[in-house]
């Protein structure tokens, strides 16, 4: 884990004080009531004993962790298993103002702010959107393909809540492979390594796909480990219905083949994946969808109900959170969750302590001082 202990301190204030005291706006469902013919709505238990009947334990807890702050979709890339250069194809030259950037973390006031897209180093004003997150107290993850960090990284500070967070996806040959174009591995290395000597925070990114050698990552990692990168994030490519390859995708099944033994054989690296979700990605862990807590905002609004799915797009927050029919998603809910193993629907059951064991306050202890 690479952030600071204040960061984390505050994070684990936040997330208590909106557990104990939740906006009741946020609150308001279309259905919260138990309903035992169709136990999925608000039970989520589907490894093991699927049988077992309880209500969600969120059920009106709802509040966000991180932004996905989409300022454009345009990227200068076409990558394999992107959605948004495809789902986005008709906005694809607009963006969002400065300012709506701003007023959307506002509205939402989630403690993390991701800025994605696109490629977000080719949005104008990122700098000043940077800077402004900032001092609004937000730990900022800037995710880009690295291409342009080497040339751009003057407009930048570094800070202990900003972070570069560069999409890794192999060694050369199968990442340049996975973003369709020779030479990107080469250039985001570079930036990695400009942004790391003027003293800037940097973590990578990486999606697995069902052709990705597990051993090819941990040689990856070594690498980066050895060029002090802060940490690393990982998440399995999940089928959604932007991308229309499913060959590269995996199923729930697929995924559980593919990360068993994950722990054990990438110990030695710092991950920015809770403990608990790579519990899960190993098929130890049962838990629900929160979608909720990872909201996206674009250029057509709040997407709903997810950063994958989009089955609407509103005009403020409160309408995603209040119109959205959360119990209708996640596993055994919508076929299209069916194989959704990803971060950003079950990063935040994991930090918000869903299905929680004793223990894990001594894992969390030990993730945050390795
Ligand atoms: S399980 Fe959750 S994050 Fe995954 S596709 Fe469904 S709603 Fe989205």
């Amino acid at each position: 884990m690479s952030f600071s202990v204040s960061t984390m301190a505050s994070l684990a204030t936040y997330i208590a004080r909106n557990k104990m005291n939740p906006k009741p706006e946020w609150q308001k469902t279309v259905n919260t009531e138990y309903d035992s013919s169709n136990p999925f709505r608000i039970v989520q238990s589907h490894f093991g004993n699927a049988t077992e009947k309880k209500p969600h334990p969120m059920i009106n807890r709802r509040f966000p962790l991180v932004l996905q702050l989409e300022p454009l979709h345009a990227c200068n890339l076409t990558c394999t298993g992107c959605g948004r250069i495809r789902e986005y194809e008709s906005t694809i030259t607009q963006q969002l103002s400065l300012e709506q950037c701003l007023k959307a973390s506002d509205e939402c006031g989630a403690p993390v702010v991701a800025i994605c897209g696109g490629e977000p180093m080719l949005y104008g004003p990122l700098p000043q959107l940077v800077e402004a997150l900032i001092g609004r107290g937000r730990l900022v993850i800037l995710c880009t393909n690295g291409m342009f960090i080497a040339k751009k990284l003057s407009q930048f500070k570094p800070n202990d809540n900003f972070f570069f967070n560069v999409h890794l996806d192999g060694m050369e040959k199968n990442h340049d492979i996975a973003v369709e174009r020779e030479g990107v591995f080469k250039l985001a290395i570079e930036g990695i390594r400009a942004a790391k000597a003027a003293g800037f925070k940097v973590c990578t990114n990486t999606t697995v796909y069902k052709e990705t050698d597990m051993d090819e990552l941990v040689e990856m990692f070594d690498m980066l480990k050895e060029m002090k990168v802060d940490g690393h994030s990982i998440s399995p490519a999940y089928g959604y219905s932007a991308v229309n390859d499913r060959e590269i995708f995996m199923t729930r099944e697929d995924i559980l083949e593919k990360f068993h033994g994950f722990n054990k054989k990438f110990a030695r690296f710092k991950f920015n994946n809770s403990p608990v979700y790579l519990e899960f990605l190993e098929g130890d862990r049962d838990l629900p969808c929160t979608a909720w807590g990872n909201p996206t905002y674009n250029i057509k609004g709040w997407k709903g109900p997810c950063y994958l799915i989009t089955d609407a797009h509103y005009n403020t927050f409160e309408e995603l959170m209040t119109k959205t029919p959360w119990e209708n998603y996640g596993h055994g809910a919508d076929p299209r969750c069916d194989h959704c193993m990803v971060h950003c629907g079950y990063e935040p059951s994991a930090a918000m302590g869903i299905n929680s064991k004793w223990q894990d306050a001594f894992t969390y202890l030990s993730w945050m001082i390795k």
